[in-house]
């Protein structure tokens, strides 16, 4: 193909030829007629080419223009820079006289930054066209412009002597490209510094990228978890399930899910919460999962062990049986705490030892083991804690010197730590200790610790309560003279017998006793006395009468005994037994030892008789019957033959 700007000089060569041929006519007239000929044809050939030729360059000139592209020239030798005017003028703002300029002229109106790079172009030229070249271009009026060029080699005597580039204006594409840029690294920092663990999953669930977060929680190194899924990373097979089938309704309904899972790490559990968002591509069609998670096991733990703890005080509140309350108790301690057995040991009445009181999870043999454990210095968990009221914490029962005079007996259970605190009243007496128990040798964390302290407090509510409800409950049924039950209790008592006895009928046989004269040793020996007279009598009730029977101080010296599966006969002997014993008996006072007598009355129930206070009536008024004839003497219903009177 012949070079375009070759073709004017072939035009003027086909021209000359005529010329050439009109003297040489003479000589050989055909051959100088073609040599003419053939120069005119030449000459039009080569006019018609070279015009096609411009209007082709021009038309060109005008698409690259239309286009908003520039053309630049570079002579390598030369070291000479050529842009079209459109490239200069229009793209860079430059004045219609600028179309040229040297390498260095050229080289400062590029940013500084940018300058290294295109010089290096200029001195190690591409050998094949390239594209992609970017470079800051000062415009004529002060600001940078970004210049996309791709650059066009051309080669002479082995050499690429020339580069042609096609270039472009793209600043708006690289500021869009940088705040998407600073975008995405906004992103990053955010993604990379969050508290969250922020992962992206592909449809298969596999993970594309994981943040740093997750090595909290997880020993894989960061590119360890990529390309795997959940369930290959190691989670339970119950948290790859839920995971999956979280995952699944995503990608079917397109909607974000939230959801929590419990996962496991040294055995310590971890509540997250996971917010999965479905991403899209430019075509709005699903192409990865985002997963946010978050862990909430602190206050998840914290609602759990509130809710907890309400039951207890619930169960506190609601005067449960006290080894139900410290058995919710322990439940709760374990249920926060993964793989501990806890238990409750309640400082016994001597406060010399401690008794077992809670803690259903220790093997039945243990507990058996620690039924009564002796408060010491170095006593095992317990007794120690118990001794030098503080915390033990023993986090290896084999290797502990507190352990060590009970290990033969402890080392079949497999049990390897144990903490123990101390457990005490609002006014600091000791009540017993709460201790942790695990089949691994470990030490508590503070929050384990400070979980059972916290606990420590609701078991000493729940042991004051008990011992405040004893103490009503005695104050309400007992009377504090004799500690025999009051009026109110006995009465309630008797009527349950009686019901009782409907159900199973059977003898019962009902007495009501009177001290003699009482008044007159009130009046002799003083009040003081008289009480003591009153404490000896029921002190002879409670020797005389069976475990089973009844005995209450209706008031005064008034007594009463109900005495059930008892026989008329066999409840006289019982009545008459006491009344010996009283009258044989001397109660030290002042003025020497005292005597004094008891008149008893006793009636038995009739045959479908259910009402108590019939049959208290009724030995009430044998028992008036007995004042009546003469004092110290038993009446019954059927006194039998041998009755003593005094
Ligand atoms: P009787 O043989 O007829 O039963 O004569 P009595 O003197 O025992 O008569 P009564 O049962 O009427 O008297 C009971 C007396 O017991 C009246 C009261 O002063 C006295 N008393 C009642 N409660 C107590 C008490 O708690 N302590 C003392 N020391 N005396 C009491
Ligand atoms: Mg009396
Ligand atoms: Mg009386």
């Amino acid at each position: 193909m012949i070079h375009r700007s070759f073709l004017p000089a072939l035009a003027m060569l086909g021209g000359l030829l005529p010329l050439w041929a009109q003297p040489a006519q003479a000589g050989n007239g055909h051959v100088a007629s073609l040599a003419a000929q053939a120069g005119w044809l030449l000459a039009l050939a080569a006019a018609a080419l070279w015009l096609q030729s411009r209007r082709q360059h021009r038309q060109a000139r005008a698409t690259v223009q239309d286009a908003c592209l520039g053309l630049l020239e570079f002579d390598l030798p030369r070291r000479h820079m050529r842009g079209s005017v459109h490239t200069l003028q229009r793209l860079l703002g430059m004045p219609a006289h600028t179309r040229d300029m040297d390498f260095p002229r050229w080289l400062l109106l590029l940013h500084p930054e940018d300058r290294p790079r295109f010089a290096q172009v200029l001195e190690l030229p591409p050998h094949m066209p390239e594209a992609g070249h970017e470079f800051r271009v000062r415009h004529y009026s002060g600001h940078w412009e970004w210049l996309e060029l791709t650059l066009q080699p051309a080669w002479r005597a082995g050499k690429v002597h020339r580069l042609t580039a096609i270039c472009r204006i793209v600043t708006a594409r690289k500021h869009d490209e940088a705040a998407m840029l600073r975008r995405e690294q906004q992103f990053r920092t955010l993604v990379e510094n969050s508290e969250d663990i922020i992962a992206r999953y592909d449809l298969e669930l596999h993970c594309l990228f994981i943040n740093r977060s997750v090595s909290r929680f997880s020993d894989l190194p960061l590119e360890d978890h990529l390309g795997k899924t959940p369930r290959e990373k190691g989670w339970t097979d119950e948290a790859s399930t839920r995971f999956e089938q979280e995952c699944r309704q995503l990608i079917n309904n397109w909607e974000a899910r939230s959801f929590e899972l419990e996962l496991f790490r040294d055995r310590q559990r971890h509540t997250f919460e996971i917010r999965l968002f479905p991403e899209f591509d430019s075509a709005g069609m699903l192409k990865s999962i985002l997963s946010v998670d978050r862990e909430v096991t602190a206050s998840r733990q914290g609602e759990r062990l509130l809710a907890e703890e309400n039951a207890v005080l619930e169960m506190i509140a609601g005067n449960r049986p006290l080894a139900q309350t410290l058995e919710q108790i322990c439940q709760m301690l374990e249920s926060q705490q993964p793989e501990s057995m806890c238990s409750i040991m309640l400082l016994d009445g001597d406060a010399q030892s401690l008794r077992f009181g809670a803690g259903l999870n220790l093997p039945p043999a243990y507990r058996k083991l620690v039924e009564q454990v002796a408060i010491g210095p170095s006593n095992g968990s317990c007794g120690t804690s118990a001794h030098w009221k503080r915390t033990i914490v023993v986090d290896d029962i084999l290797n502990s010197p507190l352990w060590a005079h009970a290990l033969d007996k402890v080392r079949p259970f497999d049990l390897r730590a144990c903490w123990s605190v101390p457990i005490f009243s609002s006014d600091r007496r000791l009540l017993g200790t709460l201790a942790s128990y695990y089949r691994e040798p470990r030490s508590p964390t503070a929050e384990e610790l400070a979980l059972a302290h916290r606990s420590t407090h609701i078991v000493a509510i729940a042991l004051q309560r008990h011992v405040h409800e004893k103490q009503l409950y005695h104050l309400a049924t007992q009377d504090s003279l004799t500690e025999l039950h009051n009026r109110r209790q006995f009465i309630e008592l008797a009527g349950r017998e009686f019901e009782r006895g409907r159900r199973h009928p059977g003898p019962l046989a009902v007495m009501m006793m009177d001290l003699d004269h009482f008044k007159e040793i009130n009046d002799r020996h003083g009040h003081a006395v008289g009480d003591a007279v009153i404490r000896h009598f029921a002190g002879l009730c409670r020797e005389t009468l069976r475990a089973s029977d009844l005995c209450g101080r209706l008031g005064g010296e008034e007594f009463a005994a109900v005495l059930p599966d008892t026989r008329p006969e066999d409840a006289m002997m019982v009545a008459e037994r006491l009344r010996a014993a009283v009258a044989a008996a001397e109660v030290p006072a002042e003025n020497g030892p005292l005597s004094y007598t008891v008149s008893i009355g006793v009636a038995e129930r009739q045959p479908g008789e259910n009402d108590i206070d019939e049959v208290l009536s009724r030995a009430d008024k044998l028992l008036y019957q007995a004042k009546r004839d003469g004092r110290n003497r038993v009446v019954g219903a059927k006194p039998p033959a041998g009755s003593v009177s005094g």
